[in-house]
Parts: C-alpha cells; structure tokens; sequence
C-alpha cells in the first residue's frame, strides 16, 4: 500500500498504460494532466479493512446473475453497493487471497468474497469506451455478475447522473467519460465480449407461451404488441400455431342455469319415486368407523332416510333394508329408483 500512503485518501490520478501494472514505477511517471492517456485510474479505500460487511442494493437474484450474464460477463452499476465486487477471477490483477468476507444483498442473502484485486473495466462512450482501473475489487465466485459501486467511484471524486436511458459518468473535471445503458428491467448494466454477442439475451417464446404469459390475452393483441414494439426481451418465434389454451377453454365454460323452483310435477304417492345418492369417502371416519352414506329420498313425502356404510359395496344392501322397512311400516312397494 505504498500508493495510499503517497497519494492519500480518495485522491485519483491519470497515469500511463504502460506504468499502471507496475505499480513501483508509478510514482515517477504519474501525470495528472495528461490527456492522451487512456486509462483512469480510481483509486478508492476499501472499507473492509475498517472491519465493515460490504452491502448492495440488489437482491440476491440479481447478483447470482444468468448464464448469459456471466457469459457475457455483465456489470452493473449499483448505488447502493458500498464495495466492487466481481465474480470474474481472470479479470482481476494484483489478486491476493483474503479472509472470508460476507457480502449482504438486499434481501439478506449473503454471498462470500474470498480475494481481491484490481480490474480493468470497460465504459460505454459513444462509439468508444473509455477503460477504468478499479482498485480493491472483492473476488466473490458465487455471484454472477460484476458490481461496480457507485459511492466507490463517487468516493474518487467522480459523479454519476443517472437520467431515463442512461447513467452518465463524469471526472473531476466534469468531463464525461462514459454512459451506462439502463436495460428493460431498469437497471443499468453493461454487457462485454463475444460473448454478449453471441448470447440472446431475448427469450424465444411461442404466441402461446406468450398468451400464458400475458394473462391470455388475444393471440391478436400478443402479435399487436410484439409487431408494435411493446415488449422488450422477448423473440416470437415465426409460424407457431396457436391451437387452442385449455385455460382459456376453462374459463369460458358455462353451463345452463338450474332453476330454483322445479318444474316436473312430484310423484303422486310414497314409493313411486326414490332419489338415491351415495356420498364419500369422508376424510375422516365416524366412532364406528364409517365413511360414506347413502341416502334414500321420497318424491311425493320428501321423506328422506340416510344409512351410514363402512364401505360402499354396502349400498345395494341398505337399499333392501330400506325397501323391506318401507313395505313393513308403510305397505308401499318402491316403483322407480332413481340414482346417477
Ligand atoms: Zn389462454
């Protein structure tokens, strides 16, 4: 640390390419107005060494990133990220191995650092990009994505304006020396390589995934929305058919009203007409351990007789008691059973 010693705190200075891996001969070749130079250095105490947890704003979720995030090795640009923080081992100089450290995300997931080092970064300018060199940037494997902290490079007398599409970045000197892309999902990221290249970040749906999607809305609307532009991140692939949604079929079932009063005359006398129905098996069984009933119900009288069964192979016997006890008691012969 004989920089920090030499330069004090929160101090940044311009130096050559050539120079800054070599860090014993930086201090004579240190040049702060020059403007030909093409790397900046930020040099930013970490505060780990003040024994303090690093933090970030974004939730657990975000920092373990995708596939295509860490493929195209992705880094955000997070406010509330009170350190660097990189997964990426080989993009990292300098590295030293560390006591393991705990990094809280926003919903207090906790990933671990376990080196540190310097690296080298990329920021979008236009049609060029402008390299930054942060100092003291925590290795942590688990996540997925590089953190570029926003109070570390403020601390280095930088600023940041975030606007609607970008973050802006300036020096010291107000001189602007990249913009940030905010992503459809609003945060502000910056993808490297062939690999981001190569990766879609888009997701290939079919119009029916995509009506599941949206809460089955039309396939006309789906396919209104993605020829206007409207839905960002998502490839419809070409000459799906749709078929039918069972959901949508579901939903859009009806069936006839029933009728509160009913209208076919009752029958005209005790027995002509039995309605019989069976019910279970109950989730839990009686004290004498039954489980389904069956009931016997009188058209004409609404009489209504139930029988408890400890199975339902004893339906065809209850009927017989019942049938007996309605020919002893009532002299009745049951005419018609009816039973679904
Ligand atoms: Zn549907």
């Amino acid at each position: 640390m004989l920089l920090q010693g030499f330069i004090g705190k929160n101090a940044k200075i311009r130096i050559f390419r050539s120079v800054w891996l070599h860090s014993v001969s930086l201090l004579a070749d240190i040049s702060e107005d020059d403007d030909d130079d093409s790397v900046i250095f930020i040099y930013d105490p970490m505060p780990v060494d003040d024994g303090e947890v690093p933090v970030t704003s974004f939730a657990g979720a975000v920092l373990e990133g995708t596939q295509a995030t860490r493929n195209a090795e992705s880094e955000l640009y997070d406010s509330g990220a009170s350190c660097h923080m990189t997964p990426f081992h080989h993009c990292l100089i300098n590295f030293t191995h560390i006591t393991s450290c705990p990094i809280t995300a926003a919903d207090k997931r906790v990933f671990h650092a376990i080196g540190k080092g310097d690296m080298q970064v990329e920021v979008p300018n236009g049609n060029t990009t402008t390299t930054i060199l942060l100092k003291d940037v925590l290795y942590a494997p688990d996540m997925g994505v590089t953190i570029i902290s926003i109070s570390r490079i403020a601390s280095a007398r930088y600023a940041a304006l975030f606007c609607a599409n970008f973050c802006h970045i300036f020096d010291s000197k107000k001189h602007h020396i990249g913009h940030v892309p905010v992503t459809s999902n609003g945060l502000y990221r910056v993808d490297h390589g062939e690999a981001a290249s190569s990766v879609s970040l888009s997701r290939q749906l079919t119009l029916k995934q995509l009506h599941c999607h949206m809460g089955h809305i039309t396939p006309e609307a789906v396919w209104k929305l993605v020829r206007e532009g409207r839905v960002n991140g998502v490839d419809l692939e070409e000459g799906g058919d749709f078929g039918s949604c069972d959901s949508c079929k579901y939903a859009k079932t009806t069936r006839k009203p029933i009728k509160k009063e009913r209208s076919a005359p009752r029958a005209a006398r005790f027995g002509d007409e039995i309605h019989s129905d069976v019910w279970g098996p109950s989730p839990l069984k009686s004290i004498f351990h039954h489980k389904y009933y069956v009931s016997f119900i009188d058209d004409h009288t609404r009489y209504s007789h139930i029988t408890l069964l400890r199975k339902k192979d004893e339906t065809f016997k209850s009927y017989k008691h019942f049938e007996a006890w309605a020919a002893t008691q009532y002299n009745i012969k049951i005419k018609r059973l009816c039973s679904d």
